[in-house]
């Protein structure tokens, strides 16, 4: 990136913020899985004039004039997003990914209708039920989970999300997560929905990217080809490495009703500075060199699980398909938890969370596991043996609990990440 120059001139605080912010992200290792580096072309349609236009509606249905190139600028990114996702409907408008999935809810269920979603606490989100979230206080949120026991242990429990379809009838079932590791097929779960008679929502916050890689199935539709997914709500800037925003895509005839949720039901006028860097991204990722992004990313989540564990770490569920694994603290030592964990690691240069493990006998603020991801080492080029590296630094790190090797290891990383900065021309 360059230096806001202007911005420099008429804010300084502020302009200087942002420079300590980039240098930040250029010289510490960034593992948190839902970040990513988007691409130069992202960050100047995010930062252009569009942000003046108001723009209420949809293209060609809009309340305010003056909206002829806004409503190509829209109208370019829906039909850039239908292509990438093969969807017959999309809406580009979401402002957040907790807004898509309001949307959704909005334009499927009624106050108190059931719904069944992943725990929380076994990867779910907060959109998912959480009673200090709207979803849990509007709806009537029951939670399936993840195998406690083998085989398939901290797999998700389909046989769990089948009774529990059966006892409570709900009206809509919500499968994705905000940290679960493994591919969650779309064929059982549409099957599991007829036999009670549900909608199905994806929530693809996380997977977007994989899916538009094509490293990660479609959900919405199954692997005969027929419908799957009844609506898939997603982020733009997690694994898909478009700006902060989110999706919608959907089959056909459940369009109207979303369009409606999305406004006037839930937001006002929409970001079309975000949407036209949204267009800019899907473009990004129709591209083939895209595909192969999804593929290195899966296969750096791979040899980092690998050698965390060869570094004695247990990884849930034993691995990863995704970008994310999580990783159980407990075998490397008893008395470490998520929060110290990531605060050294925090202290030595390595950006990460703490994250609940499936059956978690620790806090949500404590926790007994860290979540990592590797979208964005993979944007800078990192590859298996800079993957090898991360490993043994993280375990370095956490072997100890000394100040020195803090500092050590933070050199380490700065010295690693300058090999490796964000691309800026990408
Ligand atoms: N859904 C899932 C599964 C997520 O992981 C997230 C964010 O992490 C969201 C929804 C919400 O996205 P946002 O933070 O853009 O509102």
């Amino acid at each position: 990136m360059s230096s806001p120059e202007w911005l420099r001139s008429q804010d300084p605080e502020v302009a200087r913020l942002i420079e300590e912010e980039e240098q930040r992200q250029r010289s510490t290792l960034q593992l948190i899985a839902s970040e990513n580096f988007t691409s130069r072309a992202v960050m100047e349609a995010t930062g252009s004039v569009l942000t003046n236009k108001y723009a209420e509606g949809y293209p060609s249905r809009r309340y305010y004039g003056g909206n002829q190139i806004v409503d190509q600028v829209e109208t370019l990114a829906i039909e850039r997003c239908k292509r990438l996702f093969k969807a017959p409907y999309a809406n580009v408008q979401p402002h957040a990914g907790a807004n898509a999935n309001a949307a959704a809810y909005l334009a499927l269920l009624e106050p108190r209708d059931a719904v069944l979603a992943m725990r929380l606490d076994q990867g779910g989100h907060l959109t998912h039920g959480s009673p200090v979230n709207f979803s849990g206080q509007i709806y009537e949120f029951v939670s399936y989970g993840v195998r406690e026991t083998d085989p398939n242990r901290e797999w998700l429990d389909l046989d769990q999300m089948r009774q529990l379809a059966k006892e409570q009838r709900p009206k809509l079932i919500v499968v994705g997560a905000t940290a679960y590791s493994r591919i969650i097929e779309i064929d059982p779960i549409r099957e599991i929905a007829d036999e009670v008679g549900a909608l199905v929502l994806f929530d693809a916050a996380h997977v977007a990217g994989l899916i538009a890689a094509g490293v990660y199935p479609n959900p919405l539709f199954t692997s005969a080809g027929d419908r799957g997914a009844d609506v898939v709500t997603f982020t733009t800037h997690k694994t898909l490495r478009g700006p902060r925003g989110a999706a919608i895509v959907a089959h056909e005839d459940l369009g109207k009703r979303l369009d409606k949720a999305v406004f006037p039901g839930l937001q006002g006028g929409p970001l079309e500075h975000a949407i036209a860097a949204k267009a800019v991204a899907f473009a990004e990722a129709l591209e083939p060199s895209f595909a192969d992004y999804g593929r290195r990313v899966v296969e750096n989540a791979r040899v980092l699980a690998d050698a965390l564990t060869s570094e004695g770490f247990r990884i849930v569920s034993g691995g990863t398909d995704v970008h994310l694994l999580l990783v159980d603290l407990r075998d490397f030592d008893p008395d470490l938890d998520g929060r110290s964990a990531q605060d050294r690691l925090d202290r030595s240069g390595i950006t990460c969370n703490r994250n609940q493990i499936p059956f978690d006998p620790r806090s949500p603020f404590v926790t007994s596991g860290l979540r990592l991801g590797t979208a964005a080492m993979t944007t800078t080029g990192m590859a298996r043996d800079q993957m090898k590296t991360v490993a043994s630094l993280i375990s370095r790190v956490l072997r100890t609990d000394d100040g020195a090797t803090c500092d050590e290891v933070r050199h380490e990383v700065a010295d690693l990440c300058r090999s490796f900065p964000p691309p800026s021309e990408r």
